[in-house]
């Protein structure tokens, strides 16, 4: 880390997730001089620190219980799960500390100067750092923002240790009885996932008509079924009006048709979504333009209205994904370098981790309704998939959309085990323009879940063998 006094900076990259240090890496390797400020004593963000690889790496212990308990109706049982909690966690922190420490290595290894405090911009060529020696003045010829987001909090909450964030709720801790999750989206259900497996009773409400809103409900609904039945409640349609801290615990006073009056829970995880910290980069002492929202609105070059300035990731728009993050990462730096880089994506692939898990890319129907887009439609249910049936989860469906005058591929969602692995062949088919034809005639490996991607394709072609084809 850099020590204190004055630093200028070619490229200074504030925030070091996954969009920041994908770009300030891209920028050193591009030859520029570089300074990666990060508030936190080490890289990666809220991705890899507090979010997808920590709850990934508690997903996939979840995910192995559930199938170790299905064997029973395979004819092989195993005694009851005996949980170690505190290595649990080390397992999790272990896997974080060693990207984390690669992320540090590859910083050093590609001179990027990192400074560790809170940065603020003080014009459109400086910036001042919070360090824990002291303020920092950084001056700079270009700047990449990528500051992130933060939890949506609810209002009017007790301050208590017993209401979890998505960052708390990582810390599993044994005895843990009960856990109402707020927000039936792609946090809420992960975490729910988590507790599920580890012998918590998980309720969730939701203030929507649906779980997952984004995706469409042919595709969570296998989720939906099979979460039902496990957990002890999934209230739709209603609001938490409060939350009282009592010594026996949390209650929790609902409104909706089939909400109950109040519920007492040992804990409670707030998970109603994430919002951009553009009001905190020090926007105005730069001139730089903040939505209502809280982004920073950019071009296809990631510029901001002041032409050094830079945003990346979910400072600058939804999705918010690391994924986009890093793309985006990797134009601004690219741009700066004075390549002709843009960032173009036809689709961004989401995933959540359930179990099943359920993906999305490109177009849904849900959206294609709205926007009166015509498409066509063609699904291949898992339970006529060899594969589907042998790991006993044929409740997975692959849906296709195509475009009707060209068989374009358009969108796909998939749900079902490794539903967030084969949607990225659909996200490259949009991407190469590959239509109904390119995927069908694609000779895939049998027996493999990826198959479901080109008996769909057949669907939609009238060539499919495996089920009877539609009827013309
Ligand atoms: P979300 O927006 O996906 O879901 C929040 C849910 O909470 C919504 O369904 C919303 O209707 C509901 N809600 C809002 N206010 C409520 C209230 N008062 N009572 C009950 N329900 C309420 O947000 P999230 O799950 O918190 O995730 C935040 C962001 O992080 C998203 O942009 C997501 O894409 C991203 N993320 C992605 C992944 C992944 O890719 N696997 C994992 C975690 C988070």
């Amino acid at each position: 880390m850099a020590e204190g006094g004055d630093l200028h900076a070619e490229v200074l990259v504030l925030g070091a997730g996954p969009g920041g240090y994908t770009a300030a890496f891209r920028a050193a390797d591009l030859g520029k001089q570089v300074v990666l400020v990060e508030r936190y004593a080490t890289l990666g963000g809220v991705c890899l620190n507090v979010g997808c690889i920590p709850s990934k790496a508690l997903l996939h212990v979840a995910e192995v219980m559930g199938e170790a308990a299905a064997l029973a109706e395979h004819g092989v049982r195993f005694g009851e799960p005996e949980l170690d909690f505190e290595k649990l966690r080390a397992h999790k922190d272990a896997v974080v500390a060693k990207l984390t420490g690669g992320l540090e290595k590859l910083a050093k290894q590609r001179k990027v100067t990192v400074v560790t405090g809170t940065a603020k911009l003080g014009s459109k060529n400086h910036a001042l750092v919070e360090t824990d020696d002291g303020p920092r003045r950084i001056t700079f010829d270009a700047a990449i923002l990528a500051a992130g987001s933060r939890t949506v909090d609810l209002p009017n909450l007790p301050d208590d240790p017993r209401i979890l964030d998505s960052t708390s709720a990582l810390e599993v801790e044994d005895g843990v009885k009960s856990l109402l999750v707020i927000g039936g989206g792609i946090i809420g259900l992960e975490m729910a996932a988590v507790y599920d497996a580890l012998g918590t009773e998980v309720t969730v409400v939701e203030l929507l008509p649906n779980l997952m809103n984004g995706a469409d409900p042919d595709i969570v609904r296998p989720l939906q079924r099979r979460i039902a039945k496990r957990y002890a409640d999934i209230w739709l349609d209603t609001k938490v009006t409060g939350v009282a801290a009592e010594d026996g615990g949390l209650r929790v006073s609902f409104e909706g048709k089939k909400a109950p009056e109040e519920k007492v829970f040992d804990r409670v995880l707030v998970a109603v979504g994430r919002r951009p910290n553009g009001d905190s980069i020090g926007a105005e002492a730069a001139g730089l333009e903040v939505d209502e929202r809280g982004f920073v609105p950019v071009d296809d070059q990631q510029r901001t209205n002041v032409p050094n300035l830079y945003a990346i990731g979910d400072l600058c728009g939804d999705p918010m994904l690391a994924h986009k993050a890093t793309h985006e990462g990797k134009t601004a730096a690219e741009v700066i370098a004075g390549e002709p880089a843009e960032f173009f994506a036809h689709v961004i692939p989401s995933v959540a981790y359930t179990d099943p898990e359920v993906a999305w890319v490109g177009l849904t129907e849900e959206d294609a309704k709205r926007q009166e887009t015509p498409y066509e439609k063609a699904s291949y249910p898992w339970a006529a998939s060899g594969r589907a049936l042998g790991i006993a989860r044929s409740e997975g469906t692959t849906k296709l959309l195509f475009d009707p005058e060209t068989k374009r591929l358009l969108g796909a969602g998939i749900v079902g085990p490794n539903a967030g692995e084969l949607i990225a062949e659909a996200a490259l088919a949009i991407e190469m323009g590959a239509d109904v034809h390119d995927l069908a005639l694609t000779v895939h490996p049998h027996p493999t879940l990826s198959e479901t991607v080109a008996f769909a394709a057949e669907v939609a072609a009238g060539t499919v063998t495996d089920i009877l084809p539609p009827k013309r």
